[in-house]
């Protein structure tokens, strides 16, 4: 059977370099205690797929949404029924997918949807304690950066509260098929040990995201698209800030300055 053809609009570009494909699998359970429940998103031809199936600390199901990948997969590899599923990762449901068992996740992703890959992720924070995954370089830098950094953004508030986050290494664009525009970044993040954040966490993401959709302005000037009594946090030292020097914990605190100001009658 011949190669799978590019799809653009699935973000597919196939990683030839197999040193590479190894590094990352690698990366993942590296204690290789197992059997670790694991997810692999957009296996494609299964260039990381193939170093998955020689691992004993995992049990794994593959999801990829492009049907001619399913069936070259199906072609090249033995893979047990069940553990290839047709589909899209953003419409799954992550508790059904192992019977509501904890599961990793590996995977190059495709990176036109990443950020809604890991909006997905969040939503399920608890059943998933750890993902290895290629980005488009910028966005991994984005993840793993701290306050302070012209690149900290939205993303990076949600997943550093609940991860901790490390950028591995860079990949350059010619050990793809097609080569992508830019270069690709692979990170990894494992869950830190908050259940819960510290303060009420609706009113945290409303937040971070108001004060980040004005990301030039000073917290003074975006968190009045928020309704609380505003006079009360007028001279509070954040309001000089901008939301890329809030740290986690600063938002947390943040959060709950809001939180009593907006129930004070
Ligand atoms: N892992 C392969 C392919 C990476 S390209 C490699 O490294 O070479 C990204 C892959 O994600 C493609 O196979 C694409 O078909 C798949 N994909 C794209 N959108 C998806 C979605 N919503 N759910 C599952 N897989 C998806």
């Amino acid at each position: 059977m011949n190669q799978v053809k590019a799809k653009k609009n699935l973000g597919q570009h196939f990683l030839t370099d197999l040193s590479i494909a190894r590094k990352i699998c690698d990366a993942y359970n590296e204690e290789r205690v197992g059997k670790v429940n694991t997810i692999e998103i957009g296996p494609g031809m299964g260039v990381l797929s193939q170093y998955l199936f020689q691992r004993e600390d995992l049990r794994f199901k593959l999801i990829e949404i492009d049907g001619e990948s399913v069936e070259y997969l199906k072609e090249h590899f033995e893979i047990a029924e069940g553990d290839l599923l047709s589909a899209d990762f953003l419409r799954l449901d992550l508790k059904k997918v192992f019977g509501g068992e904890k599961f990793g996740v590996i995977g190059n992703f495709p990176y036109n949807i990443s950020s809604q890959i890991f909006f997905h992720i969040l939503e399920e924070k608890d059943l998933v304690p750890e993902v290895v995954c290629m980005l488009q370089r910028e966005v991994a830098r984005r993840l793993a950066s701290g306050p302070g950094n012209k690149d900290y953004g939205i993303l990076s508030v949600f997943l550093q509260a609940y991860y901790d986050i490390e950028y591995l290494f860079t990949v350059d664009e010619n050990v793809f098929n097609p080569p992508p525009k830019v270069k690709s970044g692979v990170i990894r993040l494992k869950r830190n040990n908050v259940e819960k954040l510290d303060c009420d966490e609706k009113l945290f993401r409303q937040v971070v995201k108001n004060t980040f959709n004005q990301r030039r302005k000073t917290i003074w000037n975006s968190i009045r698209g928020i309704d609380f009594d505003h006079e009360g946090i007028r001279e509070h030292e954040f309001m000089k800030k901008r939301p890329e020097q809030l740290s986690v914990k600063e938002f947390i605190e943040l959060t709950n300055i809001v939180d009593r100001l907006r129930n004070k009658e």
